[in-house]
């Protein structure tokens, strides 16, 4: 796919990426967004997102942002990001009304795209690998590179999961000769935590269970902790990661109340579970190391479901 071929003679372009977007979401919308107000001056570009963290406040032109989804024009061309359509949240519509409509992304639950053009390639590290890619050498700046790299390292794990491939470090390596401080970048972006942030963790972790030969481990934070700690969605990110972490853990699970009887579920696995098939059965979707849904019913119920399929995977050898 050519980028700026496939924009020729739009007047209006949108982008965007799922809800409660990450670092990979961020970076690879604000890579495409300022690339294409770079190349395309005459267009009218918006980029819309639920409202990013604080911490991405070091990405150029974040503030350009649109959180407020008040648009009701119709765009010629909308690039849904590291998404599938249903994962837009309030720029699914901009994205269904366009008159073409591009999917960029890496998730196998998205393997065919939901695009009329379509660039998915589950093989990828993350989208903005794939926004790299698409954008090639002679479009880069120093804030693109930017943008593009913290989305990298967010979704490898700062270049550690089995998804970084010598393509992942090649753009990485050609990223950072832009000259952006990327320790910098890294630690604000990944590794620092509020202690807020830091607290919930703890409380998570001394909450959490192991289960089944202590292959998996399950926390659950409900509203009531949540609320006490006053800790939103982006508050518990890692988490799970952390859990994952666990010697001899195969498959973590983390659970936080959204509704009444309402769960977001992060799956993490070590080696040998498919999480993605089983996000994936329940309505959600991802990677096969990492995926996640929304799920109903009480804690116990939520957990149970999960583990039948966990435990299938485990003890029938099925990846
Ligand atoms: P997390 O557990 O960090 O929220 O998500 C892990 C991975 O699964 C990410 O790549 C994320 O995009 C994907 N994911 C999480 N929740 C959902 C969901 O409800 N639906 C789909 N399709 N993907 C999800
Ligand atoms: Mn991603």
């Amino acid at each position: 796919m050519n980028l700026l071929e496939e924009c020729r003679g739009a007047g209006r372009i949108g982008i965007s990426g799922h809800i409660r977007p990450d670092g990979d979401c961020i970076g690879s919308c604000m890579g495409l967004y300022l690339y294409l107000k770079k190349e395309l001056p005459e267009a009218e570009i918006r980029v819309f997102l639920e409202k990013p963290a604080d911490i991405y406040g070091c990405i150029s032109r974040i503030e350009d942002v649109d959180s407020a989804y008040g648009e009701q024009k119709n765009f010629d061309v909308f690039f849904a990001l590291d998404s599938v359509a249903d994962r837009l949240g309030k720029a699914q519509p901009y994205f269904e009304n366009a008159k073409k409509r591009i999917n960029i992304d890496h998730h196998i639950s998205n393997a065919n795209g939901c695009g009329n053009v379509n660039y998915v390639d589950p093989q990828a590290s993350s989208t903005s690998e794939l926004v790299y890619r698409l954008i090639g050498n002679d479009g880069l700046d120093q804030e693109i590179a930017k943008a593009l790299y913290m989305g990298i390292a967010h979704d490898t794990g700062c270049f550690q999961y089995s998804c970084t491939t010598p393509e992942t470090l090649r753009a990485a390596a050609d990223l950072i000769s832009y000259g952006f401080d990327f320790s910098r970048l890294i630690e604000e972006t990944f590794f620092e935590k509020t202690y807020l942030q830091m607290q919930i963790l703890g409380r998570a972790l001394l909450e959490s269970i192991r289960f089944m030969d202590d292959r998996c481990v399950v926390s659950v934070l409900n509203r009531k902790t949540l609320d006490f700690y006053g800790a939103g969605p982006q508050d518990l990110e890692g988490i799970v990661s952390q859990l994952r972490s666990i010697k001899g853990v195969e498959c973590a699970i983390f659970l936080y109340e959204t509704g009444a009887q309402e769960y977001k579920v992060s799956l993490r696995s070590s080696e040998k579970v498919n999480v993605a098939a089983i996000a994936s059965y329940f309505g959600g979707g991802g990677h096969v190391r990492a995926a996640g849904c929304t799920m109903t019913g009480t804690a116990h119920d939520v957990i149970n479901n999960l583990s039948l399929h966990i435990e299938r995977q485990l003890d029938g050898g099925e990846a």
